[in-house]
């Protein structure tokens, strides 16, 4: 027997699950294509149960193409007396991420032309990239490069750059209806905690969690490589995009900056307004900001072809903190109890859009008689009876059709779950009834 979504987790476990989690995925080298997100998934898998999809190098995905696949083995730097100096297999940063192959020994000067530092937080090691254009690449703190003054040095990149696969997983967990909540992650960092080991655990935990819940919707939970993956994705799901109802793209939840909200392109659709008051109530300082078509995956989702009801709920935004695509990004940084609240957070939006339904007053000219229904009784004997009355005539005067339970609570100003237990009450005693979408 599946458990309803009101019963209680145990919050402290799951942000040190999440956590644990974390740590396992942390030494792995992922990059958008390659092994590194194979052995990834394959971990994940051991919590969810994933489809893994291989999409061939060369697929032509709307405007793009599906590159091809990158893997490392080893990659070093080292000085004239032979010590490796940079050293890939110690920390999965120090290479830029899709260097092609190299072994040669360099003079300083070239050498110089393919490091990359942060002379503004000289002991951080950077995180880059170079998918679109073929490079080779190591990254190091810039007290190390201060201290390199030989006058040649070898480099090896044993990395291959190879037609292959794109790797994506994905999860279905499906519920009565076939209209569906989309949770996209990112899944392509290597090293790298709050963005966005913290968003793959998150949506793995959730992933869990859900599974054991008798749901309204149905989930889809996918792990992808950042941009090219959502539009992998998108592309191979068209026929069925319509089913996705909300969605939310999890990424940087766990550290210890206030929740903020990115909104939809749509601005004010039911994912929108359930994050927005879920933040509004949950006591803590928050921030909401509008769409803008820049950030993570919710930039093709919310692309004019496809316009889908999804937000992006995080922590403190990517690019706003010093730590952002930095070793600095790592278990210093993000903690156990920012992850639980983040992923309290998420299970009360979910709970919300479970359970947030339209009615209909089968009454409405005039209040129906309550005292004769028992409906004094029925909510009575609680402390804050006076509330529940008030909850009660709220929901019985905008149940019109045009009102769902979250517009309720709003505009009452009471509690979301005490309008759904009012709701349930008048629909079993046959005062509301429950409209189709
Ligand atoms: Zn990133």
């Amino acid at each position: 027997m599946k458990k309803s979504f009101i019963e209680t987790i145990d919050n402290d476990k799951v942000g040190d699950d999440m956590f644990q989690l974390m740590s396992e995925l942390y030494p792995i080298c992922r990059s958008i294509t390659g092994n590194g997100v194979v052995e990834s998934l394959n971990i994940l898998n051991r919590h969810l149960p994933l489809t893994i999809h291989e999409i061939p190098s060369g697929t032509k995905v709307f405007d793009w193409t599906v590159p091809k696949e990158w893997n490392i083995r080893d990659a070093y730097i080292k000085n004239s007396k032979g010590e490796k100096i940079v050293d890939f297999k110690k920390f999965s940063l120090h290479v830029l991420n899709y260097s092609v192959p190299v072994k040669k020994k360099v003079s300083l000067d070239e050498l110089k032309e393919h490091l990359f530092t942060l002379p503004e937080y000289p002991e951080w090691i950077p995180y880059r990239t170079s998918y679109f254009k073929e490079n080779w690449g190591f990254c190091l703190s810039h007290n190390q490069l201060l201290e390199m003054n030989d006058k040649e040095y070898e480099v090896c990149i044993d990395s291959s750059l190879e037609d292959g696969n794109l790797t994506y997983g994905e999860c279905f967990i499906e519920g009565e209806e076939p209209d569906e909540v989309l949770l996209s992650c990112h899944a392509c960092h290597p090293s790298l905690c709050n963005d966005n080991l913290s968003g793959v655990s998150l949506v793995t935990f959730l992933g869990k969690y859900l599974s054991t819940l008798s749901l309204r919707y149905s989930y889809r939970i996918i792990f992808i490589p950042g941009t090219i993956g959502s539009i992998t994705w998108l592309s191979r799901n068209e026929t069925n995009i319509s089913r996705i109802k909300h969605g939310l793209v999890v990424a940087c939840v766990g550290d210890p900056g206030m929740s903020t909200y990115k909104r939809s392109r749509i601005g004010n659709a039911e994912i929108d307004k359930a994050v927005e008051h879920v933040l509004k109530n949950s006591g803590k300082p928050y921030e909401i900001v509008d769409f803008s078509p820049y950030g993570y995956d919710e930039r093709q989702y919310c692309s004019p072809g496809f316009n889908l009801p999804v937000g992006c709920l995080f922590r403190t935004p990517h690019g706003q903190y010093p730590e952002y695509h930095t070793s600095a990004d790592n278990f210093d940084f993000v903690r156990p109890e920012y992850l639980s609240d983040s992923f309290s957070k998420y299970i009360s939006v979910l709970k919300i859009l479970e359970n947030n339904k339209r009615y209909s007053n089968t009454n409405p000219k005039c209040e129906p008689q309550l005292g004769k229904r028992g409906l004094y009784t029925a909510i009575g004997g609680k402390s804050d009876t006076n509330a529940d009355q008030m909850a009660l005539l709220w929901v019985l005067n905008l149940s019109d059709g045009q009102h769902s339970l979250l517009d309720i609570s709003e505009r009452s100003g009471i509690d979301f779950d005490r309008i759904k237990d009012v709701a349930d009450i008048l629909q079993q005693k046959v005062l509301l009834q429950e409209l189709q979408k």
